[in-house]
Formats: C-alpha cells, structure tokens, sequence
C-alpha cells in the first residue's frame, strides 16, 4: 500500500526576497567582487562577470505617508531601474544597471526634497523607534527626536567627513528598543512610577507587574480596601519597566522623564571586538520641539571626534586609543559619580526577581 501523500508544509512570514531584487543582483548573486564609492550617496558594486550596479541611497524618515511613498515609488520608475528597498535605518536606495543613469536620478531626488547620502564615512541616519506614533509606552516623542538632530546633522549625512561611519540610535522608552550606537540617545527616567490606585484593580495584572520588575522593588498591597499595589522606592532603579503592564504605574513625567546620551557602541567585529556603549551625559531635559540640548551634545561629541579621530577609528575605537579622561576633556562634559557604575545590589535583588536566577 502506497504511502499517503505528505502535506507540503504551508509557508509563513517574509515572501522571498529575490522576485524584488534588480535583475542585476539576481543575476550576479555571490559573485561581488568588490565595490567603490564613487561619491557620497552612491555605491558601486562589480561582480565577477564584470556587471556593475549603482546604487543611491536618500535619506527617508521612517514612518512614510502614502503621498511620500508614492513620490519615492514615482521617481524609481521614471529615474531608477523600477527597484526600491529599504535600509535598516528607514532609507530609501534605488539601484540601477548604467552610470549615466545616476545623476539624473539624484537630481530628481534632490528636486522632491530627499537628501542623497548616508554612505561610507558620514553620519548615517539616526536609527528611529516608534515612539508615540506607534507604541504605548514612549516617555518622549522619537520622530521629534529624529528629525530635530537630522535637521542639525545634514551636512554630515551628505558628506563624508568622519573618521569612519557613525551610527545614531534613539530609544524613547528606557528599556525597550533602541540599541548599541556610536552615540545613543536614550529616555532616562529619573522617578519612581506613581501609583493610580484606583486604576490598578481594573486595569492591570498585579502578578505579572510584579514579576515584571527586575529588583522586586513591587508588592500586592490592598489601598483604600482595594487591591492595589506599592513600590519600594529605595529599591526602585526607575527603569519603567512596570508601566507596559500597567499604565497606571505612571512613570512618564514632563519634568523628570530626561535624556541621557551613551557612546562608543559597536556591532561590527570588522577590526576590534564588539563593544557596549558607555553613559556620558545624563539628566538632559527632554525638550521639545527642537531638544537643543541633547542636540548640542551630540554635535559636540561629533566634532571632537571628527577632529581627533584617525581615518577609520570608529568612535569606540577613538576613545579606547585616548582613554576616558581625555574623551571628557576634549569633549568638555563633565564627569560625575553618576558615570561610576557602582551598583552592588544584585545579589540582594536581581536574585529576589522571579526571573533571573544567578
Ligand atoms: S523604545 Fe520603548 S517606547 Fe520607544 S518604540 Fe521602543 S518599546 Fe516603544
Ligand atoms: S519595574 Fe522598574 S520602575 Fe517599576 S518599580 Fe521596578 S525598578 Fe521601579
């Protein structure tokens, strides 16, 4: 008796990303050779067969309207080879198969308003979380944040002018998304959460907020005859992690919801180990809708580097050649206790979570 036929497995999730690829690509897969960089926003990629692609890359903010889409799409099919994709930090890149078809294209992108550039040595565009167009929990508005410091840092997206690539990352909660950056920016809460008793019963889970926190700062704890909860405050590290469970946990507050701007981390292990970002400005007033002062550490923190950094030094690698005491002199941020990380307390309370056992 024959075997009953298998049912095929069903597919999910991403579609396969070679039907969108230009043919050239397609064409060419695993056959790079090397690529140039013929001027800034533009790469050129040659394959073994002696096929070349250009590709262009504009600067895009990450959540797109339609009618900006359509623009963007638009100028692909009259400019570009009808190919579109998307960078990890929320550009646009068309790619095309001839060289004369690149400077009509970036005129055209220059003509709608996109800024070309992004590649090779420049700031690359500040990696963007959701903040309050998409999430719950935001302390500060990312979208702000972005395009405050890209209307600042332009001219820095356009040319090529840093001692290496320089990666910007924001993060409008404090313990979410967001990531290791040559330079982050990060929301920084600085009390505790407030309680809406009343809320509370209604609202919220109280087991699992309470496992939530990661130095079991929370207990169960009955307010005015209903189940509520309370926090230890002493052991509270204000990091807001409550509040995604909980919204009456209140923790976002116009004054002492702040910024704080860390430094020197890196994914790649091109030419050192990876490395964790490290804090170097803290209690920064989120201030919208400019945030000139988060704003002006940054760009601060960018000339230094642009200055003293060696051709290829990322900023990890700038700091680590001149050490942390001359990073905060030349940068002229002041360094405080705060920088010191001196927390003992983990035996006493990671170890008191119900989640992390050590
Ligand atoms: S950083 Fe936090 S608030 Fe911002 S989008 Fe991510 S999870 Fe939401
Ligand atoms: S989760 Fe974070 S903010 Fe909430 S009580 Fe615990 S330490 Fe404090």
């Amino acid at each position: 008796m024959s075997q009953p036929a298998m049912r095929p497995p069903i597919e999910s999730g991403c579609p396969d990303g070679f039907q969108y690829m230009h043919p050239v690509m397609r064409r060419n897969f695993g056959m790079w050779r090397y690529h140039t960089h013929p001027r800034p926003g533009v790469l050129l990629h040659v394959s073994d067969t002696g096929e070349g692609i250009w590709t262009v890359k504009a600067g895009t903010q990450r959540i797109l309207d339609v009618f900006t889409l359509r623009k963007l799409c638009d100028i692909g099919d009259e400019f570009a080879d009808g190919y579109v994709r998307f960078t990890i930090r929320s550009n646009i890149e068309y790619m095309v198969d001839a060289e004369e078809k690149v400077e009509p294209l970036i005129n055209a992108l220059e003509e709608a308003g996109f800024i070309v550039g992004g590649t090779r040595n420049s700031v690359s565009m500040i990696s963007h979380t959701q903040g309050w167009l998409h999430c719950d929990i935001p302390g500060t508005d990312a979208s702000g944040v972005v395009k405050a410091m890209m209307d600042e840092l332009i001219d820095e997206f356009r040319t090529c002018n840093m001692p290496n690539r320089v990666h910007i990352t924001t993060s409008c909660c404090q313990i979410n998304c967001g990531g290791q950056g040559d330079i982050a920016i990060n929301v920084q809460h600085t009390k505790p959460p407030k309680i809406n008793h009343d809320l509370v019963a209604n609202v919220c889970e109280r087991p699992s907020v309470v496992a939530r926190c990661p130095v079991a700062a929370i207990r169960p704890a009955l307010v005015n005859g209903k189940p509520s909860l309370e926090v230890d405050e002493k052991k509270c590290i204000c990091c807001g992690a409550c509040y995604p469970p909980c919204p009456p946990m209140q923790i976002n507050d116009a004054e002492h919801t702040k910024f704080a701007i860390w430094v020197g981390g890196n994914h790649s292990n091109a030419r050192g180990k990876p490395t964790f970002q490290k804090l170097v400005a803290s209690g920064i007033p989120n201030n919208p809708p400019r945030w000139p002062e988060a704003t002006s550490i940054v760009k601060r923190i960018l000339k230094v580097y642009q200055e003293d950094g060696q051709d290829w030094e990322r900023i990890n690698d700038w700091i680590e050649r001149i050490g942390w005491p001359a990073f905060f002199e030349k940068t002229g941020l002041p360094f405080t206790r705060y920088h010191i990380e001196n927390w003992r307390g983990a035996r006493n309370t990671l170890n008191a979570s119900t989640h992390i056992r050590f």
